[in-house]
This record gives structure tokens, sequence and C-alpha cells, in this order.
């Protein structure tokens, strides 16, 4: 059951930023098999992509959320660490970023999000207690798994504009929402129907707005696709601009610790 809850930035802020990375490499296209080039797309994160994102991140002293899936961290290990020990968040994205929907058996599903856990957890000493499900698909399994397992936030959901409270028989699930409309890559990578400067004026609009009415904004990238050549500088605007106008932009651990204290009312887990 959800919960309707009204939403308020902290006091300071006009509105809440939740920019956060998927950090995919090339486990999607491991996944399906893909040829060697499609291959060199992915893994381009890791020998650039990262690199370029942590620069603007340090530049603005941000500490984010990357999304990442069980198998990256245990084939890129290093990449893994070094976010970790740089203080950002890893939260989990699927052991080899299936997709989720295609699941039927409960089992089956459960023995993988064990293998995801202990992936990330090996790799960081930290148990992941966020999620966000690989192309942003469930199966009708996956959010009992979440509870089962102890999550305390999901980013996978597009059914609101602020973040608001599941509840499952007195344990509560953190929804950090999402939009496929504040995500690069299927402007830039996949349809590429955008330019970047096209992109940052229409994420510009999003963020005024969820500025103008105290609200929340989501926005979610791809170390490979944003830190490819100049659109690094996307993500600097982006950045700029939300700094200047009182955005907090916390990771999604420390938002969903303050929604369930603010919103709830309870002293978090
Ligand atoms: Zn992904």
């Amino acid at each position: 059951m959800s919960q309707q809850v009204e939403f308020k930035p902290p006091n300071g802020y006009e509105y809440v930023l939740f920019l956060s990375f998927d950090l995919d490499v090339d486990s999607a296209e491991q996944y399906r098999g893909s040829d060697p080039v499609a291959l060199s797309r992915g893994r381009f994160s890791v020998r650039r992509g990262v690199g370029k994102v942590l620069n603007v991140l340090y530049k603005y002293g941000l500490k984010t959320t990357f999304f990442v899936p069980g198998w990256v961290a245990s084939t890129y290990p290093q990449i893994v660490k070094v976010l970790a020990d740089d203080g950002h968040e890893i939260a989990a994205h699927g052991y080899i970023h299936e997709r989720f929907d295609e699941f039927k058996d409960i089992y089956y599903e459960d023995q993988l999000f064990r293998r995801m856990i202990e992936s990330i957890e090996t790799f960081t000493n930290h148990k992941p207690i966020g999620f966000r499900a690989p192309y942003w698909r469930f199966s009708k399994n996956t959010l009992s798994l979440l509870f089962k397992h102890g999550f305390k936030y999901d980013s996978s959901l597009m059914d609101d504009e602020y973040p608001y409270i599941i509840e499952k028989n007195n344990y509560f699930l953190v929804e950090l929402p999402v939009d496929w409309r504040l995500d690069d890559w299927p402007y830039l990578e996949y349809y590429r129907t955008l330019t970047p400067r096209e992109l940052l004026d229409m994420w510009i609009d999003e963020i005024e707005y969820a500025r103008q009415n105290h609200g929340y904004v989501s926005i979610t990238m791809h170390p490979q696709c944003i830190g490819r050549g100049a659109r690094i500088n996307v993500l600097d605007k982006i950045l700029r601009y939300a700094v200047e106008t009182k955005a907090w932009i916390p990771q999604g651990r420390v938002l969903a610790d303050y929604v369930l204290e603010n919103l709830l009312g309870k002293q978090c887990c």
C-alpha cells in the first residue's frame, strides 16, 4: 500500500535533485551476448567515463549514488572500490543487467537477489540498501523481494513526481521515482533524438519546475554516455544551475532516511 505524503525539501533548500549514475559498463551487452564493439562501448565507462564524472562531482564537492550490477562489481572491482572509498553510495542494479519482467519464478529471482547483494557486499564491505531495476522493469515478485531482502529504498517506479513510502506488514520502503525523460540514455544513446544542448535545455526546464513547486526531480546518467566527449559539459552545467538555485543533492540512502524521518515520523532503521 502506498502512503500519501506531502514531500517538502529540508529547510534552506528550494528543491531536491536526486542525481544518480547507473554504472552498467558492458553487463547488458554480456547478458545479451553482444559483439566486441558493443562490449567496448560499455567499457568506455571504466576507461574514461567514470573518471570524467568524478572530476565534475569533485568540482562541486558531491558524493552521489551509483547503481551497479553485481557482475560489474566482481568484474571491475577496482573501479567500484574507488567509488566506495571516495564516499559514493554503491546501490544494486541487478546481477548482470537482466530484465526482471522476464522472471516468472520467484525462487530464481530470489537467488538472483542473493547473488546481486553478495557481490556488492563482497567488493564494497557494505550491503546495498538501494535498488534500481535494470531497464526500470519489475516482475510481479520484485517488490516483495525488495521487502524480503531488507532494502530501504527503490528507484524504479514512475507513478509520482515526489518520493513516497510503500508499506507492507509494517515495513517501509521509500520510493524515489524516476522518468525516462530524465535519463540520458534514450536521448543520447538509444534513439539519439536530442543533442546534448537540447537535452540540457529540457532538463533545466524540469529542474526549474521542481524548484518553483518546492519539489523533487530525479536525473539518471550513465558514465559511458554522459562521460563521452563534450557531453560531460551537460553534467557540469546541470550541477552549476542546481547549486545556484539552492538544490539539495543527496545520495539515495540519505534521501531515503530523510523521507522516512520527516514524512513517516520514524527514526530510520
Ligand atoms: Zn542500467
